[in-house]
C-alpha cells in the first residue's frame, strides 16, 4: 500500500524563530504560534538562534539573565499555544561560525545550569568558552537531548564552509522549506536539500524537515506523525529510534529518507 500523507495528520514545525531571541526574525512567539495554528500545525518547536548564531540577546548579560532573555520567545509562544490549542516545545539552534545545529528535548532550566553552552563565536569571546560541535554533542547526549545538523549544505555569505559531523549528530535536516518553498524569500535552492538527503543516507542518519521560518508567513514544512506527540522527548525518540513519520516542505511529501511519496 502506498504511503499517504493523509495517514499522518499531526504536523510539527521543527525549525522556527521568534523576534525575541533571533535578530533575523520578524514576529513574536505569540504571533508565530497563532500563525502556525492557522496553518494547521499540531505543534511547533521554537528554535531561536543561540549564542554563536544570529542571537538578539546581549551577550554581556550574566548567563542566567541571558538565558531568560533567550527563552522569552518560547514562553511567549507557549502561553499563546496553551490558549489556542497548539503544542509548543522548547529547542534552539546553536551556531559555530555558520555551521548550525538544532537541539531538542532539553529545557530552559537545563540551559540555565549549563553556561558552557557559550561558544567562541559571537562578540568578545572569553578564552574559557571552548565549545565545539563535538563537545556540544557530548553535553547534549549526557543530558538526554537530540542534536540535528540544520541545513548542512546551505551555501550563503554567513557560512564560510560546509563542515560535516556525521559522528556527532543524531540526524540531519534533509528538508528545509526555506530552500524550496515558493513562499521563501531567501536561500532558495532545493539542491541544498538534495545534497543533505544523499549525505544522511550515506551515514545512515535519520532525516528531519522544518521550515526555518522567521515570520508569520508559514511555509508549511515539518515532520508529520500518525499520532499526536506527547512531549519533546517523544519527538526525539521517534527520530532517533526509527519512529513512523514523514516529512514535508509544505508542497511535497517525503519519506524519512527524502524520497518523494506523493
Ligand atoms: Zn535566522
Ligand atoms: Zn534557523
Amino acid at each position: 500500500m502506498a504511503l499517504s500523507h493523509d495517514d499522518y495528520p499531526y504536523l510539527y514545525e521543527t525549525h522556527l524563530h521568534t523576534s525575541f531571541a533571533s535578530k533575523c526574525a520578524s514576529n513574536t512567539g505569540a504571533e508565530m504560534a497563532k500563525a502556525a495554528k492557522d496553518a494547521g500545525y499540531t505543534g511547533i518547536f521554537v528554535t531561536d538562534h543561540h549564542w554563536g548564531g544570529n542571537c538578539a540577546i546581549d551577550r554581556s548579560l550574566p548567563w542566567d539573565k541571558w538565558v531568560d532573555g533567550f527563552c522569552a520567545g518560547y514562553y511567549d509562544a507557549k502561553e499563546c499555544g496553551d490558549k489556542i490549542g497548539l503544542d509548543v516545545f522548547f529547542g534552539w539552534e546553536s551556531g559555530f561560525n555558520g555551521t548550525e545545529f538544532l537541539i531538542y528535548g532539553l529545557t530552559p532550566e537545563w540551559m540555565r545550569e549549563h553556561p558552557e553552552l557559550r561558544c567562541p563565536w559571537g562578540e568578545d569571546p572569553d578564552p574559557s568558552w571552548d565549545l565545539t560541535p563535538e563537545k556540544q554533542y557530548k553535553l547534549i547526549k549526557e543530558a538526554g537531548g537530540m542534536m540535528i545538523h540544520a541545513h548542512p549544505f546551505r551555501e550563503e555569505w554567513y557560512i564560510p564552509e560546509t563542515r560535516l559531523y556525521p559522528d556527532h549528530v543524531d540526524g540531519v535536516e534533509i528538508i528545509n522549506a526555506t530552500h524550496s518553498s515558493p513562499l521563501s524569500k531567501s536561500h532558495n535552492d532545493p539542491g541544498f536539500d538534495d545534497k543533505a538527503i544523499v549525505y544522511a543516507a550515506e551515514h545512515d542518519l535519520p532525516g528531519t524537515a522544518g521550515s526555518d521560518v522567521h515570520s508569520t508567513t508559514m511555509f508549511g514544512g515539518g515532520v508529520a506523525f500518525r499520532n499526536k506527540l506527547v512531549s519533546a522527548a517523544d519527538y526525539c525518540n521517534a527520530i532517533m529510534n526509527g519512529g513512523d513519520y514523514i516529512l514535508t516542505n509544505g508542497v511535497n511529501w517525503f519519506d524519512k529518507r527524502g524520497r518523494k511519496i506523493i
